[in-house]
């Protein structure tokens, strides 16, 4: 179901008033994680005026040890809700588990997948029975094939609103945290109809190659972008090292504008 051979006009998601796999790509920006109120209302205008299209927030974080920030859960997302009710943004939220989606349903637009869980089918399976957008990140060491066959369990499932995100995989390379395999991008869309955005964020690891990456992907076809930002990033309680200023994403969102046009 996945694959252009079954289905080849590209396939586009609608998110609110955005189209996700059209012409125009779609710039998704917030924190990695929602921390409190003037926090994530302060993000959502900002990004909202630098033209971003919806709001990032995690809730429910994936960190790597149990004694990190683990998110405000379901406060976080009535504070994401609360910032889409103020600003228009459609809001995407990552979803752990399966007991979770109930939940997770009732505020957020689009369910994130994390690269964590692109292999837990059970929750693949759960998320392809509900109608909601899925954006599926790419696993921390999936290749292409595994991870069109994650979304192909979302889409058995009904599920046809499926997103993918190249957020970077694991290399012997230290100097950044992931390498973002661009690769991916053409080779995505060569194999299959669904819309694929890049998250420069994860895919590098630090703010100051973020906009550089950002331009890259979009120069390669992506259909948008997941970006991190934080008015105050030394501050975040997690990912602030990667994590784009205010007035970064608003140098971003102008750099960004000049190259799809020349795409
Ligand atoms: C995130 O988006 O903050 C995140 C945890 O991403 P990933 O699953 O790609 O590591
Ligand atoms: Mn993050």
């Amino acid at each position: 179901l996945a694959s252009r051979a079954f289905h080849p006009q590209d396939t586009l998601v609608q998110v609110g008033p955005h189209v996700v796999g059209g012409a125009n790509p779609v710039i998704i920006a917030g924190p990695c994680s929602v921390e409190s109120r003037e926090q994530i209302l302060e993000i959502a205008h900002a990004v909202k005026r630098s033209g971003a299209h919806m709001l990032r927030g995690g809730a429910f974080k994936p960190r790597s040890s149990p004694y990190s920030f683990q998110g405000l859960g379901e406060e976080g997302l009535k504070l994401l809700a609360e910032a889409r009710e103020v600003t228009g943004l459609p809001v995407v939220s990552e979803v752990m588990d399966i007991e979770a989606l109930p939940m997770m349903l009732e505020y957020v637009d689009v369910l994130q997948i994390g690269a964590r869980n692109m292999q837990n089918f059970p929750l693949l399976r759960a998320v392809g029975k509900t109608d909601k957008p899925v954006l599926l990140k790419r696993g921390l060491s999936a290749t292409i094939e595994e991870w069109l066959m994650s979304a192909e369990y979302i889409l058995s499932e009904g599920n046809r609103n499926v997103i993918l995100c190249e957020r970077g995989i694991r290399t012997f390379e230290k100097y950044t945290r992931n390498t973002l395999d661009l690769n991916a991008v053409p080779v995505v869309q060569y194999y299959s109809h669904l819309p694929v955005i890049v998250d420069p964020s994860h895919g590098v690891g630090h703010s100051r190659y973020v906009l550089a990456m950002a331009r890259a992907g979009i120069a390669a076809g992506a259909h948008g972008l997941i970006v991190e930002v934080h008015p105050r990033p030394q501050e975040a309680l997690s990912d602030g090292e990667q994590s784009l200023t205010l007035e970064d994403f608003d140098q971003m969102m102008r750099e960004v504008t000049r190259v799809a046009e020349a795409v």
